[in-house]
C-alpha cells in the first residue's frame, strides 16, 4: 500500500475540543470517518479535520484507544528535517538542565515521548550509543529516518544506534519487528551517571536497558547514607546500591526477583567498589526477603527501649543462621522500595493500591528508630495522593511516627507536556521514621 498519500480523518461533531487544547492524543471514539480512498494502514501519517473540514493536526494512526498521536498542530512536511528540529530542541533541554555535555555523566534520557512533543518516542543515551524506543506504529514506520535525524544531531559523539522495540509494540500489528542495530555497533556498554559507572544492558535489559528516571533521586539516597545499613528492594542493576555506597553507607543490601539483574548489581559494584565488601546481593522474592527480617514491633518489645530509640545490638532475638549477615544486627536504618508498575490499567488500581500498602507496612516494620525510607510508585494509573494515601495506610498500620521529608518525581530529563498531563508517572516520599 501507498504510504506517502496522505490520508484525512474527520472528527465527530464537538470532540475537537481537546486538540485545542494541544492535547496529543484522538481516542477512537472521536473519530466519524476516513477519506482517502485506501483502507489506513497502522503507522499511517494521517491529516485531521473537524466535522466542518477545518484543518487541526498530523499525526500518527494505529489501531486501539488512542488512534492517532498527533505530531503538529501546524501544516507541515513531516521528514527527517522535521525530526531533527524536534529532537535539536530536545537536546537543547538537556543542556538547559545540565545532563548532556558533561564529562561525568553521559547517560540521559533525550527523548521522552509526549513531553519531548514526539509521541510514541523514546530515545535514551548510553555514552557513544543511543537506545530507540518506539511505541506507536507510527514511530516504528519512521525508525531509519529518526535514526538519520539522530545522527545528524548529535553530530560525533555518536557511535550507534540500537533499536529496541520488540516488547514495545502492539503485537497484533505483525510487525516482525527484531532488535538490532541500526546504525553503527558497540560493545562498550559501559557509560555513567554522576560519576559512577555502570553496565548498560541494552540487548537484554529492561526499558532501553537503565532506569534513567531515578537520577536525581540515587542522588538523594547517596545524601542519607552515611554510616546507615541500607535495604535496596527491587535494585534491578543496583543504581541506588552504588549511590548509597559512595555516600558511606555501613552495608548494603540489593534485593531482586530477577537472577539476572543481580549478576548485574555485582558488576556494577566491582565497576566502582572493586573488593568492598560492604555490599551483598540477593535473588529472592522482595516480600519472601521481607517476611525473614524481624519486625520493629517483635524486636522493640523484646530488645528495644523504645522511649530512647536505641536498638540493642548484642543477642536477644532470634539469629537465623540462613540470613545475610548485616540481619544480625536487626533492622535497616536506610530502605528503598522502588517496585515495578502495580497498575498497568486503571482497572488494576485497587489492587495496587493494596500492594503498595502491605509493601509499605512491611518496610515500616524493618526500619529502626530514626530511619530514612524512600518509597516509589511508577503506576502512572496511581496518582499522587491515591499513592500517599496508601503508604499513611501502611504507617498506622505500623504504628510507627512518619514525617515527610522529601516529595520526589521524575526527573527534568523526562518532561511533563503541560497539555498532557498523563505523562506524569514517577512518584516518591521520603520519610523519616521515629
Ligand atoms: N530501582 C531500580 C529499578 C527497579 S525496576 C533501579 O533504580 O534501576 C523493578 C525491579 O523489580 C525489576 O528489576 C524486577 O526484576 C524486580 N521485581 C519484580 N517483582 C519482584 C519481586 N516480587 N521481588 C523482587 N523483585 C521484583
Amino acid at each position: 500500500m501507498e504510504r506517502s498519500i496522505m490520508k484525512t480523518i474527520i472528527l465527530r461533531k464537538g470532540k475537537e475540543e481537546s486538540l485545542g487544547r494541544f492535547h496529543p492524543w484522538i481516542f477512537s471514539g472521536a473519530i466519524h470517518h476516513t477519506e482517502g480512498g485506501s483502507a489506513l494502514e497502522e503507522g499511517d501519517l494521517v491529516e485531521v479535520l473537524s466535522s466542518d473540514g477545518r484543518f487541526l493536526a498530523l499525526g500518527h494512526w494505529q489501531i486501539g484507544s488512542i488512534a492517532v498521536r498527533v505530531l503538529t498542530f501546524k501544516r507541515q512536511p513531516i521528514n527527517q528535517a522535521f525530526w531533527q528540529k524536534r529532537l535539536s530542541a530536545a537536546l537543547d533541554v538537556r543542556r538547559c538542565i545540565g545532563v548532556a555535555g558533561r564529562e561525568d555523566n553521559d547517560i540521559y534520557r533525550l527523548v521522552h515521548g509526549e513531553g519531548d512533543n514526539l509521541p510514541g518516542l523514546v530515545i535514551d543515551i548510553y555514552g557513544p550509543t543511543a537506545v530507540i524506543q518506539a511505541h506507536s506504529v507510527g514511530m516504528h514506520v519512521c525508525r531509519n529516518e529518526l535514526a538519520a535525524a539522530l545522527r545528524e544531531t548529535m553530530g560525533e559523539s555518536l557511535k550507534a544506534i540500537y533499536y529496541k522495540s520488540e516488547t514495545t509494540l502492539p503485537f497484533k500489528a505483525q510487525l516482525g519487528q527484531e532488535n538490532g542495530f541500526l546504525w553503527g555497533e558497540s560493545d562498550n556498554d559501559v557509560a555513567r551517571e554522576n560519576g559512577l559507572a555502570f553496565h548498560i544492558d541494552w540487548l537484554k535489559g529492561q526499558k532501553t536497558g537503565f532506569f534513567v528516571d531515578q537520577r536525581d533521586n540515587r542522588s538523594l539516597v547517596e545524601r542519607y547514607s552515611k554510616g546507615r545499613k541500607v535495604l535496596n528492594m527491587f535494585c534491578y542493576t543496583g543504581g541506588f546500591s552504588v549511590y548509597a555506597m559512595r555516600g558511606g553507607a555501613e552495608l548494603v543490601h540489593s534485593v531482586d526477583s530477577s537472577a539476572k539483574a543481580i549478576e548485574l548489581v555485582d558488576a556494577n559494584m566491582e565497576l566502582n567498589f572493586p573488593g568492598d565488601n560492604r555490599h551483598e546481593a540477593f535473588a529472592e522474592d522482595a516480600f519472601r526477603f521481607m517476611e525473614k527480617t524481624p519486625s520493629y514491633s517483635s524486636v522493640a518489645t523484646e530488645v528495644v527501649a523504645p522511649l530512647c530509640g536505641a536498638v540493642a545490638t548484642s543477642s536477644g532475638y532470634s539469629k537465623d543462621p540462613s540470613r545475610p549477615k548485616g540481619d544480625l544486627e536487626g533492622l535497616y536504618d536506610l530502605i528503598i522500595l522502588d517496585p515495578p508498575a502495580f497498575a498497568k490499567h486503571k482497572d488494576a488500581l485497587h489492587n495496587a493500591l493494596r500492594g503498595y500498602t502491605k509493601l509499605n507496612a512491611k518496610a515500616f516494620e524493618m526500619i529502626q528508630p530514626g530511619g530514612i525510607l524512600f518509597t516509589f510508585s511508577c503506576s502512572q494509573a496511581v496518582n499522587k495522593d491515591q499513592f500517599r494515601t496508601a503508604v499513611f495506610t501502611a504507617a498506622a498500620m505500623a504504628r510507627r511516627k512518619v514525617r515527610i521529608l522529601h516529595q520526589l518525581h521524575q526527573p527534568a530529563d523526562h518532561p511533563i507536556n503541560i497539555y498532557h498531563p498523563e505523562g506524569e508517572y514517577l512518584k516518591g516520599l521520603v520519610l523519616y521514621v521515629e
